[in-house]
């Protein structure tokens, strides 16, 4: 047959012309009776028994929720150019949701198409749409999906609120965690050792204040190079996530409003961590923003009052003739205080060797201040006294029934009694032994700990980087240095270097009076002895 014939043989409604429109979408392809095969082969046989001519067959992987297709467009375009003939051609597909999901535009997409003279229909719900009250139908079978869609996706929500406030975490572990299947194939989220290591560093440096967040961050990005999780919008976001102290937040619906629950997982840091972060992070505490660029030239910076007119002083660089840099520390006010950066830190760490005895003092040292203690703890060591003779006198006592009984001068019954009631005696009287010489061990113990860490902390510190240089500032000095040009002064050091620095004056003879730092000491020690005395030895001695 000729083109020729067959346009006559359309014109005279002898013939119809059918383009073909399927649609697959990979979430559907499961189906039976929407893969691609399965709607071709329906459109043909339709197609073959009523004896129309397929022209084009259009084959769409899309969601049907708008008509924006790359098939589709490209469709329309087509009868576009066809739009000048005088006669109606079809678009078939097998349903009306491979058509549309959406009632509206479906309704608006089937005028544009009468303009273009196409009738579309759905070959297994035919519809005639000349006849108005087929609309309703129309809107059924294009709502039927959708309501199913619906529903599917509210199951989904109420799933997964039900989920929540059981406390259970859904979808993707956050930053720090992974997600986990349990022995009875539940799911659950598990903290990450290497990320949730990294972030409770973070969480914690916060806290210490003395960086920034974005110098936070940029140390984080160095420590989690390798773990792609970390990038800038992930931690700053997770910073400010209640989930990492084991929290999970419901947010409102209708009546109810957004709450918090207790999360089933394991809290990456306990709350008062996560609250004195946020609290930070508000800005509610006093803030140190050094900037980056000369951290490591400027170690003191945050810490360093005006000795004028008491503000903290600013650190800066300026070059040199020769392209060199020059660091100084300087007021912002009008006082125009300004000291290099250099001779500022090296009198810093002189000062600083100068509180802290050598390594070699350490076993000395130990020793003098366990003396001390056990001065105070006199009273101890006479009760353990008690405690040993009496149960010398008891073991006696057994070994003397022991001989009677073999010698017939104890009969077995009453050695039995004895033996119990000796027996019960001597264990409750180890037990408070026990007690009491742990006591003892526990001080020895935190001691040593204690004051080994800080006796090597000014070589720690200048062996240190910027943040370890900072931290031990920070733990040694709870508040800000005065620089005067010559030497550095604060009113008030952590109690156990005044305690270390005082034992070292009397060891080493260094008249009472001067110290590095120009405290006054008196204070201090009082209320140390008192820490002492209460057994809370903890307190002062560890470091971090
Ligand atoms: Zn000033």
């Amino acid at each position: 047959m000729g083109k020729y014939l067959i346009s006559n043989l359309v014109k005279k409604n002898i013939m119809k012309i059918a383009d073909l429109y399927i649609r697959v979408s990979t979430d559907e392809q499961a189906d039976k009776g929407y893969s691609q095969r399965d709607q071709e082969e329906r459109l043909m046989r339709y197609c073959e028994l009523k004896g129309y001519t397929v022209r084009n067959i259009y084959i769409e992987d899309y969601s049907a929720k708008t008509f924006n297709r790359p098939q589709w467009t490209k469709l329309i375009a087509g009868l576009r150019k066809q739009r000048n003939n005088k006669y109606t051609t079809l678009l078939l597909f097998t349903k009306w949701d491979r058509f549309s999901r959406n009632i509206s535009q479906a309704y608006q997409t089937i005028d544009l198409l009468n303009t273009l003279r196409v009738e579309p229909q759905g070959i297994e719900q035919p519809l005639d749409l000349s006849v108005p009250e087929n609309k309703m139908m129309l809107a059924f079978y294009l709502a039927a999906p959708e309501v199913e869609n619906d529903r599917r996706a509210l199951n989904v929500f109420h799933g997964m609120r039900r989920a929540k406030k059981e406390g259970r975490w859904m979808g993707t572990a956050p930053l720090g965690y992974t997600n986990q299947i349990g022995e009875d194939k539940r799911k659950f989220i598990a903290i990450h050792e290497v990320e949730g290591a990294i972030l409770r560093w973070a969480f914690q440096q916060i806290v210490d204040n003395n960086f920034n967040t974005e110098q936070i961050w940029k140390m984080v990005r160095q420590k989690a190079a390798g773990y792609p999780r970390f990038s800038k919008n992930n931690f700053w976001v997770a910073i400010r996530n209640p989930l990492y102290c084991g929290k999970i937040f419901i947010p409102p619906f209708k009546d109810e409003n957004g709450h918090f629950v207790r999360g089933q997982h394991e809290a990456l840091i306990p709350e008062m961590l996560f609250n004195e972060a946020q609290q930070v992070l508000d800005g509610r505490k006093r803030v140190i923003k050094p900037k980056i660029v000369s951290m490591e030239n400027l170690p003191l910076r945050g810490f360093l009052k005006c000795p004028q007119c008491g503000r903290m002083l600013t650190g800066s660089a300026s070059k040199g003739k020769m392209g060199n840099y020059y660091y100084y520390y300087h007021c912002s006010g009008e006082c125009k205080v300004r000291f290099k950066a250099e001779n500022t830190n090296k009198v810093f760490v002189e000062q600083l060797s100068e509180l802290i005895p050598k390594p070699g003092m350490i076993e000395v040292y130990i020793l003098s201040v366990v003396e001390d203690f056990k001065n105070q703890t006199k009273k101890q060591d006479s009760e353990r006294r008690q405690i040993i003779s009496q149960l010398e006198q008891l073991n006696t006592r057994m070994q003397n029934a022991r001989i009677q009984k073999v010698d017939g001068l104890l009969d077995d019954d009453d050695f039995q009694m004895l033996k119990q009631d000796t027996n019960a005696k001597i264990e409750k009287l180890e037990a408070e032994l026990g007690n009491l010489s742990d006591k003892h061990k526990e001080i020895n113990f935190l001691l040593e700990k204690g004051l080994k860490k800080l006796l090597g902390l000014d070589l720690r510190y200048v062996n240190g980087t910027v943040e370890e240089k900072r931290e031990i500032v920070s733990s040694m000095f709870p508040e800000n240095l005065v620089f005067d040009g010559v030497q550095h002064r604060t009113p008030r050091l952590n109690s156990a270097v005044v305690l270390i620095y005082q034992k070292n004056s009397e060891l080493e003879g260094i008249k009472k009076g001067t110290n590095p730092f120009e405290l006054d000491l008196s204070q201090e020690v009082t209320q140390l002895r008192l820490e002492l005395r209460t057994h809370r030895l903890r307190v002062c001695c560890s470091t971090n």
